[in-house]
C-alpha cells in the first residue's frame, strides 16, 4: 500500500521538473520502487499528438524502448484501441497480444488521457499477472496524465521534431549489425545498439551460459577500452576476440573508439566494433596454409639432403639414366668411370665414352625386357667396364631398378655398380683352400690307419705278453707246488736231525743242518708267496668281510711281530686317533698288508723310528693308513718298480739279507681286493712313508679285485 507520504513524495518529484521525459523517468522510477513489477514502459505524445514514443522504461533497455513508437491513427491496433479507450485494458501472451518491448509477459495497458475531449497523452505498459489492476497505479498514470497536460500546455513551442528524430537516431543505430557503444570514463556502459546490448548487456531471464558469456565480453571490452585508450594516438585499430551469447562462437572484432564531450567536465567513449571474424578466419587459414607449405618445402628440402648424402655415401658407383639409357646423374665413385675429365688423355677420354656407350647400351637392353613383361622391375646382371686410368676390366655386378612416375609412366633407371674383383679373387682362394684341406684330409685319414694298425699290433703283442705271463703263474704254481711236498721232508727231516733223533751231531753238522733249515723256511715263504700272487690273479683269494676296530687290527700286527721289534734297533710309534670309525673291510687282509709294511720299515730302518697312524677322510669315506720310517729310502725312479712281484729297488743305500721281492706285490693287490690301493712317499736316504688307503665300509662286488686280462676284456 502507498503511504500518503509516498504520494507527497512523487507530487514534488514531478512538480520540480519541467521536462516530460525527466518526469517519465523519474515517476516510473518511483513506481518501480512502490509497485513491485519487473517491467514497465511509458510511451508520451509530448511533442508529436499523432504518435506514442518510448519515453522511459523499467527493466528494459534504452534502445528498446527509444525504438517503440505507437501510431494513434492505427485503431485497429488493439493497444491503439485500448489506449483511445481511456481505460485500462490486460493483455496476456498469445497470438493476439500486441507486439512490445516487454515481450511475452502479462501486461496492462493503462491510458493517459486526462482529458477525453483531446486525444491520449500517453500510456503506461505495466507488467502484472493480478486479475485486477493495483489501484495505486491507476492512481499514478492519472497523476502523469496531468502532469503531461500541464507541460503541453506550457510548451506550445516545444520542438515536436526531437522526439521523431531521436527515434531516428535510434533506428538508424539499431539497423547497424556491428555493436555500437557509449561508455563512461569508468568503461560502464551509458547506451549501445541492439547488437551491443545483445553481446554487453545482462537481462534478468537470461541462461547462466549466455549471461557467463555476456560478462567475459565485457571483461574483454573493458581491458581492450583500457588498452586502446592508453595507445589513443596511435593510428590504427585494435583487435578484440567476444563471445556469441547465442552458440558460444568467437567473434572477431576490431575496436575503433572516438572521445566526445558530454558536458563541461564529462565526457565519454564513442566505440564502434567492426566484426572482422570471417575476414580473421581467411587469415589464419592462409596462415595456416603457408605455414604448411614452408614445412612441406624444409621436409622435402631436408629428404632431398639427406637422399644426397646418402648417394654420396655408399662406395659403389651410382648411375641414374632416362629410359634411353642417357646418364642423368652419377654419385663420386660413378664419375671415375663414366666422367672425362679436362686434361684427361686420349686413352682415358675413349675408355670413358667407351664405358658411357656400354652402359647406355646395357640400359637399354633392360629396357627390351622391361617393356616385354611391364611394371616396375629389378634386374641383377654382370657387366665388365673399364678403369679408364689403367685399363683394367674391371668385373662388376649391377643392380638396376626402374624409377616409375604413377603406376605405369617410366622415367628412369637407377643403376648400382658393385665391384667384384675382391669377391672373385676370394672365390679363387676359398677353391685353393678347399683343395688343401682336402689333401689335408687325405693325409690325415693315411695317418689315422697307419696308426690304428700300429695300435692293433701293439694290442696283440700285448695279448701275447699277458698269454705269457699267465703261463709264467701258472708255470710258478705248479712248480710251487711240486716243490712244497719235498721241502716239507727237509723241514721234517732238519728238524729230527736238529732234536738229536739220529744220533747227537756235531757242532760243524749242527750249523749245517741250521743252515739247511733257515733257506728251507725261505724257500717255502717264497713259494707261498708266489702262490698267493698266483690265487689273486686267478680270482682265487675270496674276501671275507667283517666289522671290526682298527685299533685291534694294529695291535695284532704289533703282537706278531714281537719278536723282530724287539730284536731291531729301531723304535715303533702308533698314534691313533680315539674316535676312528670301525672298519667294515677284510680283517685278515688287512693285516697282511700293515705286517708287510710295518716288517719292511723295521727291515730297512737302523737306529732311527718307524711311526704308525691313521686318518679317516670323511669326503670319501676312506682310512688312511701309514707306515713312515726314518731308513734308508727309495729313489722316486724305483717308485713303480717295488711294487712288481721279485722287484727290487735298484739304487739302494745298503740292502739287506732275505726278501723276496714279492711282499709290496702282494700287499698293493690286496689293497686293490679291497677296494684302495697303497702309495709311497719317499727320497733316497730319507726314509720312507707307506700309506694304504681303503674304504671304510668296503662293498663287496665293487671290491673283487680284477687282473689286467679281465680289465682288457671289459674294454674291448
Ligand atoms: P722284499 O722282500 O725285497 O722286501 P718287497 O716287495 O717287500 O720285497 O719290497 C720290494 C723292495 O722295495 C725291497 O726290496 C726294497 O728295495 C724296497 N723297500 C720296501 N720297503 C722299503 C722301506 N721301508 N725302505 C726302503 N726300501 C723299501
Amino acid at each position: 500500500m502507498i503511504t500518503a507520504e509516498d504520494k507527497l513524495a512523487l507530487t514534488e518529484l514531478l512538480l520540480s521538473s519541467v521536462d516530460a521525459s525527466v518526469c517519465a523517468q523519474k515517476g516510473l522510477q518511483w513506481l518501480g520502487s512502490q509497485v513491485l513489477s519487473r517491467r514497465a514502459l511509458l510511451a508520451t505524445a509530448a511533442a508529436d499528438p499523432g504518435r506514442l514514443w518510448g519515453i522511459a522504461a523499467l527493466g528494459i533497455s534504452p534502445a528498446r524502448t527509444g525504438e517503440f513508437v505507437l501510431d494513434l491513427d492505427d485503431r485497429r491496433d488493439p493497444l491503439v484501441a485500448a489506449t483511445w479507450s481511456g481505460r485500462p485494458a490486460h493483455f496476456r501472451p498469445g497470438p493476439r497480444q500486441p507486439e512490445t518491448p516487454l515481450e511475452s509477459v502479462p501486461f496492462y495497458a493503462v491510458p493517459l488521457r486526462p482529458d477525453r475531449k483531446m486525444p491520449p497523452l500517453g500510456v503506461l505498459l505495466f507488467e502484472s499477472d493480478e486479475p485486477d489492476i493495483d489501484a495505486d497505479v491507476l492512481w499514478f498514470a492519472e497523476i502523469l496524465g496531468e502532469k503531461f497536460q500541464a507541460l503541453r500546455l506550457r510548451n506550445v513551442t516545444a520542438d515536436p521534431g526531437v522526439d521523431r528524430e531521436r527515434h531516428l537516431l535510434y533506428s538508424i543505430i539499431n539497423a547497424v549489425t556491428d555493436p555500437i557503444l557509449l561508455t563512461d570514463d569508468s568503461g560502464k556502459l551509458i547506451i549501445g545498439n541492439l547488437r551491443a546490448e545483445q553481446l554487453f548487456a545482462i537481462r534478468p531471464e537470461e541462461s547462466e551460459g549466455r549471461r557467463r558469456a555476456v560478462e567475459l565480453n565485457n571483461l574483454f571490452f573493458s581491458s581492450a577500452l583500457a588498452g586502446r585508450m592508453v595507445e589513443e594516438n596511435l593510428p590504427g585499430a585494435r583487435e578484440v576476440i567476444l563471445v556469441d551469447p547465442e552458440d558460444g562462437s568467437d567473434l572477431m572484432y576490431e575496436l575503433l573508439t572516438s572521445r566526445m564531450a558530454i558536458d563541461r567536465d564529462l565526457s565519454a567513449v564513442v566505440s564502434v566494433l567492426r566484426n572482422v571474424t570471417d575476414l580473421g578466419r581467411a587469415r589464419q587459414e592462409l596462415e595456416d596454409n603457408y605455414r604448411r607449405l614452408m614445412e612441406a618445402e624444409v621436409q622435402m628440402r631436408t629428404e632431398r639432403n639427406r637422399l644426397d648424402l646418402l648417394v654420396d655415401s655408399v662406395g659403389d658407383p651410382i648411375i641414374v639414366t632416362d629410359p634411353a639409357g642417357d646418364i642423368l646423374m652419377t654419385n663420386a665413385p660413378a664419375e671415375k668411370y663414366f666422367t672425362a675429365h679436362d686434361g684427361s688423355d686420349k686413352d682415358t677420354l675413349r675408355r670413358v665414352q667407351a664405358n658411357v656407350a656400354q652402359f647406355s647400351s646395357f640400359v637399354s637392353g633392360l629396357m627390351l625386357q622391361a617393356g616385354l613383361s611391364g611394371g616396375q622391375q629389378r634386374w641383377r646382371e654382370r657387366l665388365i667396364v673399364t678403369e679408364p686410368g689403367t685399363g683394367r676390366a674391371v668385373p662388376m655386378e649391377a643392380f638396376a631398378g626402374s624409377m616409375m612416375a604413377g603406376t605405369s609412366e617410366l622415367t628412369g633407371v637407377v643403376t648400382v655398380l658393385h665391384d667384384q674383383t675382391e669377391t672373385i679373387e676370394r672365390e679363387r682362394l676359398y677353391a685353393e683352400l678347399q683343395q688343401a684341406s682336402a689333401q689335408l684330409e687325405l693325409r690325415v685319414r693315411e695317418a689315422t690307419a697307419e696308426l690304428a694298425h700300429q695300435n692293433e699290433l701293439l694290442r696283440r703283442q700285448a695279448l701275447a705278453l699277458e698269454q705269457a705271463s699267465a703261463a709264467k703263474s701258472q708255470f710258478l704254481a705248479n712248480v710251487s707246488h711240486e716243490f712244497r711236498t719235498p721241502l716239507n721232508a727237509i723241514l721234517g727231516y732238519s728238524l729230527m736231525l736238529m732234536g738229536g733223533f739220529y744220533g747227537q751231531l756235531s757242532e760243524e753238522q749242527s750249523r749245517t743242518v741250521q743252515r739247511i733249515d733257515a733257506n728251507s723256511k725261505h724257500l717255502a715263504t717264497l713259494i707261498n708267496d708266489v702262490l698267493d700272487i698266483e690265487r689273486i690273479e686267478a680270482g682265487r683269494m675270496p674276501l671275507q668281510i667283517s666289522q671290526f676296530p682298527v685299533q685291534d687290527v694294529v695291535r695284532e700286527v704289533l703282537e706278531e711281530l714281537q719278536g723282530v721289534i724287539a730284536q731291531s734297533s729301531a723304535t715303533v710309534n702308533v698314534a691313533l686317533p680315539a674316535a676312528l670309525p670301525r672298519l667294515k673291510s677284510d680283517r685278515q687282509k688287512l693285516k697282511q698288508i700293515l705286517v708287510n709294511l710295518l716288517s719292511n720299515a723295521l727291515k730297512y730302518t737302523k737306529d732311527g723310528t718307524v711311526d704308525i697312524f691313521a686318518r679317516h677322510e670323511l669326503s670319501t669315506g676312506r682310512m688312511a693308513l701309514t707306515v713312515r720310517d726314518s731308513g734308508v729310502g727309495i729313489a722316486p725312479e724305483d717308485h713303480v718298480r717295488i711294487f712288481e712281484p721279485f722287484q727290487q729297488a735298484k739304487r739302494v743305500i745298503t740292502r739287506p739279507q732275505g726278501g723276496t721281492g714279492l711282499g709290496l706285490a702282494i700287499s698293493r693287490r690286496l689293497a686293490r681286493m679291497l677296494g684302495g690301493d697303497i702309495g709311497v712317499e719317499s727320497q733316497l736316504g730319507e726314509g720312507s712313508t707307506f700309506t694304504v688307503t681303503i674304504p671304510v665300509r668296503t662293498r663287496t662286488r665293487t671290491a673283487q679285485y680284477r687282473t689286467e686280462s679281465d680289465r682288457r676284456q671289459q674294454s674291448a
